[in-house]
């Protein structure tokens, strides 16, 4: 921290106030992608027409069925010489409900869940919960819901057995102590009139549902719903460095990467920002970095200028906004010192993810890592390096290597995340306000 003035840390403060409030309002991609067209719309931008000509400084946007969404500068020239990409993901590890997920048992009303990305499925207990998400129905309304974030709502959660009576489950494995289907929502416990017939609980909770949404059981079959952590973003820390949150892998990114797509003028070469779905489950589906939708979007623009993607691809550059894991003292027999990242330290570079040797990676080559640092140093933006964790202690990976595969130079850059993938993750103020500067510089040079 020792390179950053007071007046670098008021302005990172500044920006983060902005960032909580982006916290609260996209915990899902569907609720990010709302609430970041919002942003871009009040700030210029209109929604992309392939057969519209645009010319240097004008902002489109392209809203991938509301669960992605790419912001494009056009740059004074254009697709010519590449473009510039900065791509983050803007969906987070939750617990999704199966597609039939109502049931009653011993007059409970409960979910049932399938985890969405890699969780510690024991955190995920006795966390109060909020329900996000669509109901499609066949008339072709599409329902929204979210109920648990008004602080006048009623919210849910996963119960844990008590310690008194936990002596078997405390001497298992984590694996075995709390699995997948443990993780089952409580909705409801009154039934819905004091007959003696079963399912009531169930039933009174689909009246509810019915009441308010207009939905019957079988409309879970076509819908998106999703627990998230109910709590919304907080400071931490006696001092305010910190803020603790849900949802940081990867908003924390995606947030300094929509300001920097805001705030950009009239950029060289067109700036692209991506904020991407489905990274928490490999980036499979139409809505993930492995679909081609990115990839048409820089087609249509290329043609545009009369150019071929393959030729602007071989061009662009990239950085994957993503996180990377903090140093934790707490847990230091994960990390290896010399080469990990440290809250308050700046943006985070890393060469490379992947596991073992080196595998399911991108190395960004020398070369590019090179111009990274010049871009960076030259506007004393604050940086470090870090791999994640031990060699072999386990790895991970980010839409790094999709965005390689189609020919472009890319290399990861993001912020520092303690406890990543619980429900509570905390980051530095600093750190975020850092990996704006990273991405605004970028796209700007
Ligand atoms: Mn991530
Ligand atoms: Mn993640």
């Amino acid at each position: 921290m020792s390179k950053v003035n007071a007046d670098e840390v008021a302005k990172a403060d500044g920006f983060c106030e902005g960032y909580k409030i982006f916290l609260d309002n996209a915990k899902t991609e569907r609720d990010a992608v709302r609430y970041s067209v919002k942003l871009a719309e009040d700030n210029g931008f209109t929604e992309y027409d392939f057969t519209k000509t645009y010319h240097a400084g004008d902002k489109v946007y392209v809203n991938n069925r509301n669960m992605a969404l790419m912001l494009a500068v056009i740059g004074k020239n254009g697709t010519k010489n590449g473009v510039r990409l900065g791509i983050a993901h803007i969906d987070s590890p939750r617990l999704d409900l199966k597609p039939n997920p109502l049931y009653e048992s011993n007059d409970l009303a409960l979910f049932k869940t399938h985890y969405y990305g890699g969780i510690k499925k024991y955190q995920w207990t006795t966390v109060p919960l909020a329900l996000h998400g669509v109901v499609a129905l066949k008339d072709g309304n599409v329902i929204d819901v979210n109920i648990g974030e008004d602080e006048n709502d009623p919210c849910f959660v996963v119960t844990d057995l008590l310690p008194h009576l936990a002596v078997e489950q405390m001497s298992q494995v984590m694996t075995k102590a709390f699995n997948g289907e443990h993780l089952n929502v409580l909705v409801g416990s009154r039934p819905f009139n004091s007959d003696k017939e079963s399912e009531n609980v169930k039933l009174n909770v689909l009246n509810i549902l019915f009441e308010k949404y207009g939905i019957v059981e079988e409309d879970f079959l076509s819908a998106d719903l999703t627990m998230v952590p109910a709590m919304n973003a907080k400071d931490v820390g006696f001092d305010r460095s910190m803020i603790g949150s849900y949802g940081h892998d990867d908003k924390v990114c995606a947030y300094p990467a929509l300001m920097a797509a805001l705030d950009v003028k009239e950029p060289e070469s067109t700036v692209i920002t991506v904020l991407t779905d489905r990274e928490e489950i490999g980036s499979d589906g139409n809505t993930g970095m492995k679909s081609t939708y990115m990839a048409d979007f820089i087609a249509d623009l290329a043609k545009a200028d009369g150019m071929e993607l393959r030729h602007v691809m071989r061009k662009s550059i990239c950085l994957s906004a993503d996180v990377n894991a903090a140093f934790d003292p707490t847990y230091s027999s994960a990390f290896e010192a010399n080469n990990s990242c440290y809250i308050n330290c700046g943006a985070v570079i890393t060469k490379y993810t992947g596991s073992g040797g080196k595998y399911s990676t991108s190395d960004a080559s020398a070369e590019y890592m090179a111009k990274i640092r010049k871009i960076l140093d030259d506007k004393n933006v604050l940086w470090q390096t870090g791999e994640l964790g031990k060699v072999d202690g386990g790895g991970g990976g980010t839409i790094a290597k999709f965005v390689a595969n189609l020919n472009a130079d890319v290399v990861d850059l993001g912020v520092p995340v303690l406890s990543m993938h619980a429900p509570f993750e905390i980051v530095s103020k600093l750190d975020v306000y850092e990996t704006y500067r990273a991405l605004f510089e970028f796209y700007s040079f």
